[in-house]
């Protein structure tokens, strides 16, 4: 058997290259994958030092004025809450999406 340079080498180096590939693959598709999140939350570390490495490509709001509200649900507050006004509690709370209280002063008879 020849002498050879790479015997010190792991056997297989393409693995090693593939599997890092991979883990880089998975980690920006877990980003686009959180997209719906974008910008709803604070940048810690541009809350913190007031700067952040990824700059305008940061999923996170970088001030006040970039952290945008989560989209509403469509029917959101549009109709009676169910569950709370057939046994008086709702498990959602102030963040159920139907509506819990019922003005009732603007009826007339
Ligand atoms: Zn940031
Ligand atoms: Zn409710």
């Amino acid at each position: 058997m020849p002498s050879n340079s790479l015997s010190g080498l792991p056997s297989s180096p393409t693995n090693i290259f593939i599997s890092s590939y991979t883990s880089n693959n998975n980690r920006s598709s877990s980003h686009s994958a959180n997209s719906s999140r974008y910008k709803t939350e604070l940048c810690r570390p541009y809350d913190e030092n007031g700067v952040c490495k990824y700059g305008d490509k940061c999923q996170f709001a970088h001030g006040d004025k970039e952290l945008r509200t989560l989209q509403r649900h469509p029917k959101y507050k549009t109709e009676l809450c169910r569950t709370y006004h057939t046994t008086g509690f709702c498990p959602y709370g102030p963040r159920c999406h139907f509506i819990h209280q019922i003005q009732l002063t603007h009826l007339t008879f």
